[in-house]
C-alpha cells in the first residue's frame, strides 16, 4: 500500500461509549470480516472481556477501505480499553497512531475518561475527530453533548463533530471518509534504515513472543535478522504479517504499516513495550524515545485453594507471559503454604486475573487482602520497600512510613457533588481544586492510593447513581501514620491475615474485623479465640463459638462420669485441632476487604 493511503488510528472514549461496537461496524463496512465470521464484539474475545463487557487488552486490525474518491486506503485500527485500571494500554496504543476518533455517548456526554484520554492524545499532538455516538437513542441529548465537546476543545465545533449510531451503522460511512480526509498519512522514510516501535506483545507457547510493531521508517522483510535496541537482543524474524483481525502472514511490511513479528524469543522481558526494532545489517542510528512501562500498584498473595501448587504455578507463569503488566514472585505463608505475591495495575486487574485463572486454567485461588507499596524508613537509617504486610517491620524499628498518593479527578453532575465530597472525605481525600467542564463539575482530590484502589470506584458509582467518573494520576509518596494489624487465632499469629491501615482507623477496623471473623472463621470443636493486635496491644478480641456444646459449660445435665468422658474427648480433640491449624476459606480474607 502507498504510504499516502495508510491511516493508523485509535478510538478513544469513556467506558461503554461504544468503541468496540464502532470497531465492529468499521470492520463490517470494510468487509474485513465476512458476514459468517461476525459475532457481536469481535475484538473482545477473551472470556473475561465478554463477561464484563469491557476491553482489557488493546487489539489491532487492518481494514481496506474503498473511498468515495475511488482509491483504496489501508486503515489500521487499534481498539483501546476503557477501564481506569488500563489507561496505560491507551497510551501504548496511541504511540502507534497518527490520530484518533474521540467517541462520546450522546446520552451521557463528556465524561472523566473522555477528558483523560483527550489529554493523553493532546500530549502526543495527535489530531482528533470528535464523534457523537448513540444518536439513535431516545435519551440522547445531542445539543448538550455538542456543547460539552466544544467546551473541551475549541476545535470541536458542532460542524466538525460527526453524529453516528455505531449500533445501526447510521453516520459511520462519514466517519470512514473523515479518517482519510482529517487524519494524516504516516510520515517517515521508506528508504531509511528500519525503525519500528514495539507497542504491544503476545506470548505463544510454540512461537515465543510475538511483537506488535508500527514501522516508523524503513522496511521489514520476513526472515530478516533483527535487533531490539534497548535489550540488545538479536533474532531472526520467524514470520511477519498483519492483523485481519487474525494474524495474516506477509513477506514485507513498510513504513507506516502496523503488524506483527514472530520473534521466537522465549523470555517476554526481552521484548518490552516501547522497544525499538531495527535491522542488523543496517541499524538505525537513533532509537525511539522510551516508553514508560506499567507499574504494578496493588499487591496481593494468591494461594492454591486445593493444595494444587504446581497447577497454580504453571497458570501464573503463562498469564505473566501474556500480560506483562502482571508481575509475580513466589512467597511462603505459614498459614497458607506456598503461593505467589502478585502485582496488579489496580483492583479490577486483580479481579480479571482471578477470573482468567479460573476460566482459562481451571485454578481457583485464595486471595489475601490487597495492599500498596510502602516505603519504610528504619531508625537504623536503612530503607525498606514493603509489598507484603508480613514483611512490615516491628513498630519499634520504624522511623516513618510513606505511601503512594494519587490525584483523582472526579467528573459528575452538580447534584452529586455533596455526596461525592463526603465519600472522598471518608477516604482521606483533600479537595485541591473544583472546576467546571460544561455542565459537569470536576473535583480534584488528593488521596492515598490505598483508599482509591479497592472499593472507591464502585462506591463512587453508587453515591452518584452511576453518573460520576474517575481518572487518576500518580503523585509522589508521602509520609502517613500507618500501623500493621496482626491477627491471632488460638493465640498464634496468622501471617496471611496481617494488613496495614492508617492508625486512626485501627480501633474501628479491628472491632469490625473480629466481628466479621466470628462468623467467617470455620467453627472448631472448641471455642477459637481470635484477636487483633496493633503494636503489640490487643485492640479487639472475640471467641469463635465451637461447633458443638461445651461439656464444661453445658454438661450439667449429664452424670459426672459422662461429663468426664466428654471432657476427655474434648481435650483430645483440642490437641489434635491445634496441630491442624484452622483452614482459612476465602470469606475470611473477604472480611478484611469488606472493612
Ligand atoms: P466500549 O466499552 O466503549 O467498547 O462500548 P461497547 O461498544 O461495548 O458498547 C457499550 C454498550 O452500548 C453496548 O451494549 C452496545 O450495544 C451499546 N451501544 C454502542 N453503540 C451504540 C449505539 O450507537 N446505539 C445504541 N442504542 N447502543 C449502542
Ligand atoms: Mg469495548
Amino acid at each position: 500500500m502507498k504510504q499516502a493511503n495508510i491511516r493508523n488510528f485509535a478510538i478513544i472514549a469513556h467506558i461503554d461509549h461504544g468503541k468496540s461496537t464502532l470497531a465492529d461496524q468499521i470492520m463490517a463496512l470494510t468487509q474485513t470480516v465476512s458476514e459468517r465470521e461476525q459475532h457481536a464484539q469481535l475484538l473482545d474475545d477473551m472470556a473475561v472481556e465478554q463477561a464484563h463487557g469491557v476491553t482489557v487488552k488493546a487489539r489491532t486490525v487492518r481494514n481496506f477501505y474503498h473511498a468515495e474518491d475511488g482509491q483504496e486506503y489501508e486503515y489500521n485500527l487499534i481498539d483501546t480499553p476503557g477501564h481506569v485500571d488500563f489507561s496505560y494500554e491507551v497510551a501504548k496504543s496511541l504511540a502507534a497512531t497518527e490520530g484518533a476518533l474521540l467517541l462520546v455517548d450522546a446520552t451521557q456526554g463528556v465524561q472523566a475518561q473522555t477528558i483523560a484520554n483527550y489529554r493523553i492524545a493532546k500530549e502526543r499532538h495527535l489530531p482528533l475527530i470528535p464523534v457523537l455516538n448513540k444518536v439513535d437513542m431516545a435519551a440522547a441529548d445531542i445539543d448538550a453533548a455538542l456543547a460539552q465537546l466544544h467546551d473541551l476543545d475549541a476545535a470541536f465545533t458542532p460542524e466538525a463533530t460527526l453524529l453516528i449510531s455505531a449500533k445501526t451503522g447510521q453516520g459511520v460511512p462519514a466517519v470512514l471518509e473523515a479518517i482519510k480526509d482529517r487524519l494524516p498519512a504516516p510520515s517517515g522514510a521508506t528508504q531509511a534504515p528500519l525503525k519500528a516501535l514495539v507497542f504491544d506483545s503476545l506470548y505463544d507457547p510454540y512461537q515465543g513472543v510475538i511483537a506488535y510493531v508500527r514501522l516508523m521508517d524503513g522496511q521489514l522483510k520476513d526472515q530478516e535478522n533483527l535487533r531490539l535496541m534497548q535489550a540488545g537482543q538479536s533474532f531472526k524474524a520467524k514470520a511477519i504479517g498483519t492483523f485481519t483481525p487474525n494474524m495474516h502472514p506477509q513477506s514485507r511490511l513498510t513504513t507506516g504499516d502496523v503488524g506483527y513479528v514472530v520473534t521466537g524469543i522465549k523470555d517476554p522481558k526481552q521484548v518490552r513495550v516501547g522497544e525499538t526494532l531495527t535491522a542488523q545489517a543496517q541499524p538505525t542510528p537513533t532509537p525511539l524515545a522510551g516508553y514508560q512501562p506499567a507499574r504494578p500498584m496493588v499487591f496481593a498473595g494468591l494461594y492454591p485453594q486445593s493444595n494444587d501448587y504446581p497447577a497454580l504455578k504453571e497458570a501464573i507463569q503463562k498469564l505473566g507471559l501474556n500480560d506483562p503488566s502482571f508481575s509475580y514472585t513466589e512467597e511462603r505463608s505459614e498459614a497458607l503454604g506456598v503461593g505467589f505475591r502478585c502485582g496488579f495495575l489496580g483492583a479490577f486487574h486483580l479481579q480479571i486475573i482471578r477470573e482468567r485463572l479460573h476460566d482459562e486454567y481451571g485454578v481457583d485461588v485464595l486471595t489475601t487482602a490487597p495492599n500498596v507499596t510502602y516505603h519504610v524508613q528504619l531508625k537504623n537509617g536503612q530503607r525498606m520497600v514493603v509489598n507484603n504486610p508480613v514483611q512490615f517491620p516491628a513498630f519499634s524499628l520504624i522511623e516513618s512510613v510513606a505511601e503512594p498518593f494519587v490525584q483523582a479527578a472526579i467528573t459528575m453532575p452538580s447534584e452529586s457533588l455533596n455526596a461525592v465530597l463526603k465519600l472522598t472525605e471518608q477516604h482521606k481525600g483533600t479537595l485541591t481544586d473544583l472546576g467546571n467542564q460544561g455542565d459537569l463539575v470536576v473535583a480534584t482530590v488528593k488521596m492515598p492510593l490505598s483508599e482509591v484502589a479497592y472499593h472507591f470506584f464502585s462506591e463512587l458509582k453508587s453515591v452518584s447513581h452511576g453518573f460520576a467518573s474517575l481518572s487518576t494520576t500518580f503523585l509522589d509518596d508521602e509520609i502517613s501514620d500507618l500501623v500493621k494489624i496482626e491477627v491471632d487465632m488460638n493465640y498464634a499469629p496468622v501471617d496471611a491475615l496481617a494488613f496495614v491501615v492508617h492508625r486512626e482507623d485501627a480501633p474501628m477496623m479491628t472491632q469490625k474485623l473480629v466481628g466479621q471473623l466470628k462468623v467467617t472463621v470455620p467453627r472448631q470443636l472448641y471455642p477459637t479465640p481470635v484477636q487483633a493486635r496493633v503494636e503489640g496491644k490487643v485492640l479487639a478480641r472475640v471467641d469463635v463459638p465451637p461447633l458443638r456444646k461445651n461439656a464444661a459449660v453445658n454438661g450439667e445435665a449429664h452424670s459426672v462420669s459422662k461429663k468426664a468422658a466428654l471432657l476427655r474427648r474434648q481435650s483430645a480433640n483440642k490437641r489434635r485441632a491445634t496441630q491442624n491449624a484452622v483452614k482459612l476459606p476465602q470469606s475470611v480474607f473477604n472480611a478484611i476487604l469488606e472493612l
